[in-house]
């Protein structure tokens, strides 16, 4: 089959991978996404879609703070808000060890100059969470975040994508990387694709895609899971989540408390599988009946888990490959990517197109996880 060009070629049609071809085509390159099965069709279908700059990470601190200002105008990107609320995310202390704790990041972070998280006392809690339980004892807060609606970005994403011209082709998984003089040659299950430059946006299969590219860069899997209960009254904005202990709460607009935070199922690769552990569920449905008792008799409806890459320091790789020119990685989000999807998007742009860019991405460099070069041995 003979082989078609195009300037830039994404591996993975996520959220990221729409994000990085609408930014290039805005550009007028001509780009090509290739998903394997449908859009959306992992993380980012799956994901629990929380806004947060809340307790992130230094590492990806500034990143994460560009990436809430263009939520904050997310319709002057794709067209839509995609259900983005500014409602807040919040993080209780239940014990005096854990408000310490969360006493002890803010002044961390005032003493850097960060200024977007927040400690409020137990009256503040109260006003915001009229049904919190009363052995809470006060919180962190980070007032311009929020929760959006994954499957609202993925259309807008797609969407928007579609108009800046970018070619969107389902069902077709690629197989191989080779160089061709200065450009790749992207084997896919439907034909070769030839571009200067290749984005791999491949989620929980990045480390396979890299490692075509010549990259050995280790990556572990995540089963994130989640659970959705029957329709309630509304009766919470924020999202919460709880200092040491893992759950993250919301209610949707459609009224369904929506629960997860990062509690783990099984994953495979190979089968492209997650499986969700009931009785680990259970742990985080004990973390919101302890948070909010009136919830304890409520029914839960759905639950499933997703598949993610997470690397050894939870942050994501954002880059150049350290091996294969014109080859850049987005991927290793480990569970908290949906909020830098229009940054990292623009991110890659700028390096696809310019060769650098001004974003924040230093502390995110693929070499930071990968083995040294051997040293030669000396006589
Ligand atoms: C249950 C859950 C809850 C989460 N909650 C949050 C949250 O509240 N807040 C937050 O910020 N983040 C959250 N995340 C993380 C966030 O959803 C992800 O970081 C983000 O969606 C990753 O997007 P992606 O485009 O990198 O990956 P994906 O959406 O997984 O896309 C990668 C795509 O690559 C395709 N692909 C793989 N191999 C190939 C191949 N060989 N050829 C072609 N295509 C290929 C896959 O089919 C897939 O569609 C959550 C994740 C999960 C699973």
């Amino acid at each position: 089959m003979s082989a078609r060009h195009c300037d830039v070629i994404v591996i993975g049609g996520g959220l990221h991978g729409l994000s990085a071809a609408l930014h290039v085509a805005r550009e007028g390159r001509r780009v090509v996404v290739i998903e394997k099965h449908w859009v959306g069709r992992h993380a980012s279908g799956a994901t629990a879609a929380g806004v947060r700059t809340l307790n992130r990470d230094l590492g990806e601190l500034d990143l994460s703070l560009e990436a809430m200002d263009m939520w904050h105008v997310m319709a002057s990107l794709v067209g839509d808000d995609c259900g983005f609320h500014a409602n807040g995310q919040i993080c209780v202390a239940e014990t005096p060890a854990a408000l310490a704790k969360l006493e002890a990041r803010v002044a961390d972070l005032r003493a850097r100059g960060y200024t977007h998280e927040e400690l409020i006392g137990p009256d503040e809690l109260r006003r915001l969470l009229p049904d919190l339980s009363p052995h809470c004892l006060g919180a962190s807060i980070a007032r311009r975040d929020g929760a959006a609606d994954p499957h609202r970005a993925l259309r807008a994403f797609r969407a928007s994508a579609e108009q800046a011209g970018v070619t969107i082709i389902e069902h077709c998984g690629v197989t191989g990387l080779e160089r061709q003089g200065q450009d790749w040659r992207v084997l896919t299950e439907a034909g070769p694709w030839i571009a200067p430059c290749v984005i791999n946006a491949a989620g929980a299969w990045s480390a396979r895609i890299a490692a075509m590219a010549g990259d050995d860069i280790p990556l572990a899997t995540k089963s994130s899971m989640m659970m959705v209960s029957e329709r309630l009254r509304p009766f919470i904005k924020p999202v919460v989540a709880i200092m040491g202990r893992s759950l993250s709460f919301k209610q949707s607009d459609q009224g369904t408390l929506v629960i997860g935070g990062g509690l783990q199922g099984i994953p495979d690769l190979d089968r492209e599988t997650s499986t969700a552990r009931m009785r680990v569920l259970a742990k985080g449905a004990h973390a919101a009946t302890d948070l909010f008792p009136s919830v304890r008799n409520i029914r839960i409806v759905r639950v499933w888990a997703g598949l993610e890459a997470k690397t050894d320091d939870m942050l994501p790789v954002i880059g150049p490959s350290p091996n294969a020119p014109g080859v850049l990685h987005a991927f290793g989000f480990s569970g908290h990517g949906f909020e830098l999807v229009p940054v990292v998007g623009a991110a890659l742009a700028d390096l696809a197109l310019r060769g650098h860019t001004a974003r924040a991405i230093g502390n995110l460099r693929a070499e930071r996880l990968m083995s040294p070069p051997a040293k030669e041995q000396s006589s």
